[in-house]
């Protein structure tokens, strides 16, 4: 199940240690210089590039956030032994609505709804299953064609669908907030302008709807200090805390 390149490394636990304690720096000086709050960001250890063992280091130096963007990966990993129980798993890639009853199983925060069919396959499982599922709207404020999310314009009809469509008790689709990406290679203002965008769009939500959308989750290895910047709540990183990792990083 694991890269043989990944185990048989014995430095690989004390690696991966030192990117998370370097990423817990950049992340509280970012939070610093935009006088915000530490406590209000979270980070999301991405660990779709590596296997069991090195998630399992990543979780035993701190990182309880673990991120996966295929729904059979994030299966596959909260179902191993050795990752245990003090996982909270977030669902960061496209998520397709057959998968959605396993992947319920593992009550992972979803960051990446793109469409009304999913969000409504969600809150239709959940509320079967009388449980609460955070969820995000994934948006495409790049503009790339090549980009996934929805368009901006789309996010108000469809939050008075989700509205109409779950007046009664609390299971089910909780939408928290918004995700996006910056556009393939942007550069660092233009990865914030997009990253600002987002948190405009999220206020003028918050004013059209009255209800909160307290996350945004923005901001990667290359760019999270951008997203700090701007108010990100949630940073979805992945190659920096494997860096010098097995395979990773070639
Ligand atoms: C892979 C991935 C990340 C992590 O990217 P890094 O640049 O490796 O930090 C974050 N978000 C999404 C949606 C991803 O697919």
């Amino acid at each position: 199940m694991n890269d043989p390149t990944i185990a048989a490394d014995p430095n690989m636990a004390r690696r991966i240690a030192d990117n998370w304690q370097a990423v817990l720096d950049d992340v509280q000086q970012a939070a610093r210089a935009a006088g915000r709050d530490r406590a209000d960001i979270q980070i999301v250890g991405v660990t779709k590039y590596v296997g069991v063992e090195a998630t399992a280091a990543l979780l035993a130096a701190g990182c309880h956030q673990l991120g996966e963007s295929r729904p059979q990966q994030l299966w596959q990993k909260a179902e191993a032994a050795e990752l245990g129980a003090s996982v909270h798993w977030h669902l960061i890639g496209h998520l397709q609505t057959n998968k959605v009853r396993r992947t319920l199983q593992y009550r992972p925060t979803i960051h990446s709804v793109d469409s009304s069919r999913l969000l409504r396959a969600i809150d239709t499982e959940a509320a079967a299953r009388q449980i609460e599922v955070p969820v995000l709207l994934e948006v495409n404020v790049s503009g790339d064609a090549s980009k996934t999310g929805l368009p901006a314009d789309v996010l108000e009809p469809m939050l008075a669908e989700h509205r109409r469509g779950r007046e009664s008790g609390a299971a089910g689709a909780q939408l928290r907030g918004l995700m996006a990406m910056a556009g393939w290679g942007s550069s660092a203002p233009e990865a914030r302008r997009q990253f600002a965008q987002l948190r405009q769009l999220r206020d003028h939500l918050q004013r059209q709807t009255g209800i909160a959308f307290p996350e945004l989750s923005m901001g990667m290895s290359g760019d999270f200090v951008e997203a700090i910047a701007e108010g990100a709540t949630l940073v979805r990183i992945g190659s920096r805390l494997f860096a010098g990792v097995g395979s990773v990083g070639r």
